[in-house]
């Protein structure tokens, strides 16, 4: 197949489908994204304010052995900033203990932060696409293989490709999408038992005026086995001019009201920090359990990355049209950032030797 002329088609324009983009690009190929959202970046999502610390409603951190991520994001002029974790963190045992104070271990794996916010790489990734290669609110519904040139549907149109590469989550895909012949059920049957990455996760957090967890015998690292919060962190700003604290509350509390939630995680932060808890100025949070273009509910009980990077995930099916991306199909760092670079990497490799040039 010739590059110049062959159409390819990326379904989800988050860390992975514009990456492959971005790779593409570079060897001179325009692909299409198709994304479902009205925005781009997925299971990524940083809530932006002015005058506010960005929260980060998806993901947040990166370490020293995500290289490939690293690679990128120097690349793509981005810088990072160390996780403020404190010398101490709030610890809670049990309920009927009072909350205490406990040294830090030292870090061996340090995290850091994306300056400006994790989404600042998807606005990086996406100002060096043309605008009218990204298609948004466009709900892939159907993918026919029928003809030698394939056909994908959405609620409101259909575009013709000669190659599709999806970079939803597996369980999504198969769950979600209708495929014309049948696709294959050994895909299906290992797709159906594939993690989502933090599919089920509840993310929380709350801009205040200042960081009153910075003072002596306190801490804005807190981690507790009583809850609804189980663990809580500094999530101050990159300039340490705007101050937030951001955690993961109970996966349970999904069917709660978003009142009743921010009820209960006030209360519990009331016990370490009193009443500046009650000037906080803004609450935010993310069911992603409840959005339906990142999860969708296992048929039986599926292990934190169970199958990420499984061989089914890493084949080509119709023929070579079809190929699967994504942070799950990844057998390294599965579900996690870096392993969405990595696969993005791997279907740019592949389509490069694959497409001759004309
Ligand atoms: C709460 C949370 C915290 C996390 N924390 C971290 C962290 O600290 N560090 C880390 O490395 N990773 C973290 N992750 C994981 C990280 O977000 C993912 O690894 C990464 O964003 C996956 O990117 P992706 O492009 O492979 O998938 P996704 O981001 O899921 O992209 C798939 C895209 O497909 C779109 N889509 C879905 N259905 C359709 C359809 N029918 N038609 C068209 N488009 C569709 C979606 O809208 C989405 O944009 C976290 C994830 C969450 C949710």
């Amino acid at each position: 197949m010739e590059k110049t002329n062959a159409k390819i088609v990326i379904l989800g324009a988050g860390l992975t489908g514009l990456t492959i983009a971005y790779g593409l690009q570079k060897i001179g190929i325009k692909a299409t994204l198709l994304e479902a959202r009205e925005r781009l970046g997925g299971r990524i999502h940083t809530v932006k304010t002015a005058g506010g610390a960005p929260i980060e409603l998806g993901a947040t951190w990166l370490g020293p052995r995500h290289q490939a991520l690293q690679g990128l994001l120097q690349e793509l002029g981005l810088p990072l900033f160390p996780q403020n974790l404190g010398d101490n963190a709030i610890f809670e045992a049990i309920s009927t203990s009072p909350p205490q104070l406990v040294k830090m271990p030292p870090n061996q794996d340090p995290s850091f932060r994306i300056a400006g916010g994790t989404s600042s790489l998807i606005d990086r990734l996406a100002a060096t696409i043309a605008e009218k290669q990204l298609k948004l609110g466009e709900v892939v519904q159907s993918i026919d293989f029928v003809d030698q040139q394939c056909q994908i549907k959405t609620a409101q149109n259909s575009y013709p490709a000669d190659i599709v590469i999806s970079t939803l989550p597996p369980n999504l895909l198969v769950n979600t999408i209708d495929f014309s012949p049948a696709l294959s059920a050994n895909l299906v049957e290992v797709a159906t038992q594939t993690h989502t990455w933090m599919g089920e996760s509840i993310k929380v957090g709350l801009r205040f005026p200042n960081a009153f967890w910075r003072a002596p015998k306190l801490s804005g690292t807190v981690f507790s086995n009583v809850g609804p919060v189980s663990e809580m962190y500094d999530h101050a700003n990159v300039e340490d001019t705007h101050f937030a604290l951001k955690g993961f509350l109970s996966s349970g509390l999904y069917g709660a009201s978003r009142e009743q939630r921010l009820n209960l995680i006030l209360q519990q932060l009331r016990k370490y920090y009193g009443t500046p808890v009650d000037e906080y100025s803004a609450y935010e949070e993310a069911i992603w359990r409840l959005e339906r273009f990142s999860f969708f509910d296992y048929k039986s009980y599926v292990l934190p990355h169970q199958n990420n990077g499984h061989v089914a995930l890493l084949d080509s099916y119709y023929e070579g049209r079809f190929f699967l991306a994504g942070a799950e199909t990844s057998s390294s760092f599965g579900g996690y950032m870096e392993g969405a670079v990595l696969s993005a990497n791997r279907i740019v490799a592949t389509l490069t030797s694959l497409l001759k040039d004309a």
